[in-house]
């Protein structure tokens, strides 16, 4: 995903914003890392360059 994407996307449990934990990044793309809510702290994965949005069960 690419690195304004994150401006985009945010918590799909309560709308807040996403801060990165970035662990691999190819320029402008951010290949795998982790998303993590400032508000609830849940975390979401990057895999393959894909974010996991999904609201944890
Ligand atoms: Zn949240």
């Amino acid at each position: 995903m690419k690195k304004d994407l994150l401006d985009i996307i945010c918590c799909p449990v309560c709308k807040e914003d996403l801060t990165l934990k970035t662990s691999k990044v190819d320029g402008e793309e951010i290949l795998e890392g982790v998303l993590e809510c400032v508000k609830c702290h849940n975390k979401y994965p990057i895999e393959e360059g894909i974010p996991n949005l999904l609201p944890p069960e």
